[in-house]
């Protein structure tokens, strides 16, 4: 909910929220899943059933004939039954309830069954229906149902809100040469002319939302956890991608379920274990049990992936199964939960991941994975907090972001080392066995948490979850004859009044020879630092050395290149974060001169993560923060120093990242001269290894940095041989090309709902068109992309609001764009505002860019 800001005793926190309501009031009807409706159709409505099947063409644009049998308890019969299906009277044939046929009633967005046809106890609805086919993902030869949050009643009707689970029974009826997958294992199949039908078992107790399944043509892979069998189905067919993946990825997930089991102390959770991997799927995954939909591209990986590729497919493997537990087994009440699945699949991801990589490695990749994800949202006027509002199920979708998916991990594992590691296991332990197979609130848990620990966290839990923003540390040092005498740190919200978040970090003295750490229990507004008394001037003090702290550090000496020296790589990663933090609320860190500093820490970094952190910052900061005069100042500098970089790091996986840096940031004549060679006789640079995709982004990087007439784009088509790639790059061809009258007319058809159904494609197609080399031809119909903003958030699935957004604006930094977006503002002094606060969110570069100069 939407941050409580009454203060309650924790007690009454954990009691559910609970619209009030009298029996006889009416439940309005209203677009969307209100919460009124959620709360009283929770309250009257059990043990239902679906019963469906669809018949799916291989024609794509054919109509889906279906059939859903629902059975249901009925409680009470006070009211009509509003069943959700968001299509419109045309889909429906008939409607029969309790064997007796009744009238088609539609009214915004729901099938209305009058309470004279139903009766208290056991209910029986039948509809024949064509199922509504956006969410389904159909392509020529494969599609994918992706229902979450509220997408389930766009294809077939039903209660849809994550506390009335339901077993489904499925039947699907496909081309005969395509393959199937669902939340339960088939039961039979039957071969019906050139098709065949699959009947599956029934499913375990599900919410609407993680409903799916997946019919195509696909490859079919088996392999057996103990005495369980996986399914997996995928359409790669690069040989050499196949044959270094499959295997790893069966292992990724048997690794993550055997953690998991030993963590909770539960079994894996349901009946079946399946998962597909899907090109250019709109997210990095949906745990749907037995049908866990994958990013293909992020599963299959060949001799080019880093360290990092490696680990963030580990990673999105762990996410998916723990959500087994956590979100699929017990689910949240109401999506104003969601985040709560989220946080704990990437938690228990950590720790997966943490065991194969080492205690070290994990703590500098949380670091870098986190902070500065979650910085990039907590840091604008459009912050919100962990917790937010939601009072109609449609908008669940503007939930989802980087305070989700980056905050939170930071906020529990503050919370863990807060309560202490075991405490916080058995807590969690216990809150699975109570709520397993059913839902629970954020305050359910933190009401079994608070039994284990003696710490405040109610207080706690009101700054971290309940609140948006970070805290900006301060200190104040003084010397007596060369010997600290006094030394406090002090915290203050952001933006907000007020605000001190609790938590421990370290600070580092750093001499000459040697360190020496504090620990700083920063619980209170201002605290001193008694350790420290004493203790000889260091050279400098590095704030956060152990990089757990969450907020804006003061920026001492940013940009010493000492900092080069630090031995441990987590220091100076928090250097390198906390500096661009600082740059960004200015003034005492200049964007040229952190450029300048993160350039020459190419050629000395010696860790992985943390050149690809340096590899990131870089052309952020030279294409938003730099005016083109000055960037054409120092381009052939840059070029330069980062081609030098890329030819003195010894490892490929380092030169490989230099190398792409050098790709994204080129202008001059001989760079594009060298890179159109690369690229045309396919021949990397020494000690650099690059694939088919590398080569496709090489060409549509030239494309995009040519404005003449070329054939680049033709030929990489040429070069191409999987299908599910070519098809991606014939789409982003206007989006490369030369003709800015062509890259608008890409625009304008993105207008089109059927034109944004890859939204990974219009999200590369979008940042083709604005970026920094062609904005000036597009600036005209920036505001179109706002204007289309509502539309884009209803028809497109949760991510899309901010990756539309981001890919748009991420690098915009001029006077006349920024009054683009204020304008917009200005004449919607009513927009939605969680829409409003991604806008804010998505702007926030360009808003600071407007300080800078
Ligand atoms: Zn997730």
């Amino acid at each position: 909910m939407h941050i409580i800001k009454i203060l309650l005793p924790i007690v009454l926190l954990a009691s559910t929220p609970v619209i009030a309501q009298s029996h006889t009031a009416g439940i309005t009807i209203e677009n969307g899943v209100s919460h009124a409706l959620a709360v009283y159709r929770h309250n009257h409505i059990h043990q239902t059933r679906y019963d469906l099947s669809f018949q799916i063409p291989g024609l794509k644009n054919s109509p889906i004939q279906a059939e859903a049998s629902i059975s249901f308890l009925l409680t009470s019969k006070e009211q009509s039954l509003q069943l959700d299906f968001k299509q419109d009277s045309t889909h429906v044939q008939s409607i029969t309830v309790n064997g007796r046929s009744i009238p088609i009633q539609f009214q915004k967005e729901h099938l209305i069954i009058d309470q004279a046809h139903l009766k208290t106890g056991a209910n029986h609805i039948n509809i024949r229906f064509i199922a509504g086919d956006e969410s389904l993902h159909r392509n020529d030869d494969y599609c994918y149902a992706l229902l979450v949050p509220d997408r389930a009643r766009t294809v077939f009707p039903c209660f849809d809100q994550p506390d009335l689970k339901a077993v489904f029974t499925l039947s699907l009826e496909v081309p005969l040469d395509w393959k199937v997958l669902a939340n339960a294992a088939v039961l039979d199949s039957i071969i019906n002319q050139q098709n065949i039908v699959y009947h599956f078992k029934p499913s375990d107790q599900l919410p609407t939302y993680l409903f799916s399944f997946t019919a195509g043509k696909y490859r079919l892979a088996n392999q057996q956890l103990a005495d369980r069998n996986m399914g997996f189905l995928y359409r790669e067919t690069d040989t050499a991608k196949i044959r270094l993946s499959v295997d790893s990825i069966f292992q990724a997930h048997r690794n993550a379920i055997s953690f998991l089991q030993n963590w909770t102390g539960i079994p894996f959770p349901f009946q079946k274990i399946g998962f597909v991997a899907i090109p250019s799927f709109q997210f990095g995954g949906m745990e749907h049990p037995g049908v866990v939909e994958y990013n293909a591209s992020s599963l299959f990986l060949d001799e080019g992936a880093t360290r990092e590729n490696i680990i963030g497919r580990t990673s999105l493997v762990s996410h998916e199964t723990a959500h087994m537990w956590f979100g699929d087994m017990v689910t949240m009440e109401w999506f104003n939960d969601v985040w709560m699945k989220e946080v704990f699949a990437n938690f228990m991801a950590d720790k997966i991941t943490e065991q194969l990589m080492g205690k070290e490695t994990f703590n500098l990749n949380f670091l870098v994975d986190h902070y500065p994800a979650a910085y990039g949202i907590d840091r604008t006027a459009g912050a919100n907090p962990i917790r937010q509002q939601l009072d109609n199920l449609q908008d669940a979708g503007s939930l989802y972001g980087n305070i989700i998916y980056h905050k939170a991990p930071i906020m529990m594992r503050q919370l863990e080392s807060l309560m202490g590691k075991q405490s916080f296991q058995q807590g969690v332990r216990e809150y699975l066995a109570r709520y397993k197979y059913g839902n629970a609130t954020w305050n359910d848990l933190i009401a079994i948490l608070s039994k284990h620990s003696t710490a405040k966290l109610y207080d706690w839990n009101q700054v971290w979850v309940n609140q948006s923003g970070r805290p900006v540390f301060d200190y104040s040092i003084r010397y007596d004859q060369g010997l600290i005498s006094q030394f406090t740190v002090s915290q203050h919200a952001e933006h907000s009044a007020s605000g001190i978040w609790p938590q421990r970090f370290s600070i580092a003295l750093v001499y000459p020879d040697h360190q020496t750490l504090l620990e700083v229990p920063m619980n209170e507004s201002l605290i001193s630092l008694p350790a420290a008394i004493g203790l000889p001037k260091p050279s400098f003090i590095l704030f956060n050395a152990d990089g757990a702290g969450y907020g804006l550090f003061p920026a001492a000496h940013a940009l010493d290149t000492a900092v080069f020296h630090l031995k441990d790589p987590l220091q100076r990663a928090s250097v390198y974060i906390n500096a661009y933090e600082n740059m960004l609320s200015g003034p005492a860190v200049k964007a040229d001169s952190l450029l300048l500093f993160y350039t020459a820490g190419l050629t000395r970094e010696t860790n992985e993560i943390n050149l690809k952190l340096l590899t990131r910052y870089i052309p952020g900061i030279y294409w938003t923060f730099l005016s083109p005069a000055k960037r054409q100042s120092i381009s052939s500098q840059l070029e330069q120093s980062i081609w030098t970089a890329m030819e003195k790091q010894p490892a490929a996986n380092f030169k490989k990242l230099l190398f792409k840096n050098f790709e994204s940031i080129y202008t001059s004549v001989s760079a594009a001269q060298k890179i159109y060679l690369i690229w045309k006789d396919q021949k990397a640079p020494s000690g650099v290894k690059l694939t088919e995709d590398d080569y496709t982004s090489l060409a549509q990087t030239i494309a995009l940095k040519t404005d003449k007439p070329n054939h680049v784009l033709e030929v990489q088509l040429d070069r191409i041989s999987n299908k599910d790639r070519k098809s991606r790059l014939q789409f982003l061809m206007p989006a490369l090309s030369p003709d800015a009258a062509t890259r608008n007319l890409f625009f304008a058809s993105l207008k089109e709902r059927t034109n944004r159904q890859k939204e990974a494609w219009v999200t590369a197609g979008l940042s083709f068109i604005n970026h920094p080399l062609r904005q000036q031809s597009f600036m005209p119909h920036l505001r179109e992309t706002l204007d289309l903003l509502q539309e884009v958030q209803l028809t497109g699935d949760v991510f899309f609001p901010q990756s539309w957004l981001g890919a748009i604006f991420g690098n915009y930094r001029d006077k006349a764009s920024w009054q683009v977006v204020q304008d917009f503002l200005n004449q919607h002094p009513n927009y939605n505002p969680k829409l409003k606060a991604k806008i804010l969110q998505a702007t926030d570069n360009l808003y600071r860019a407007q300080k800078m100069y």
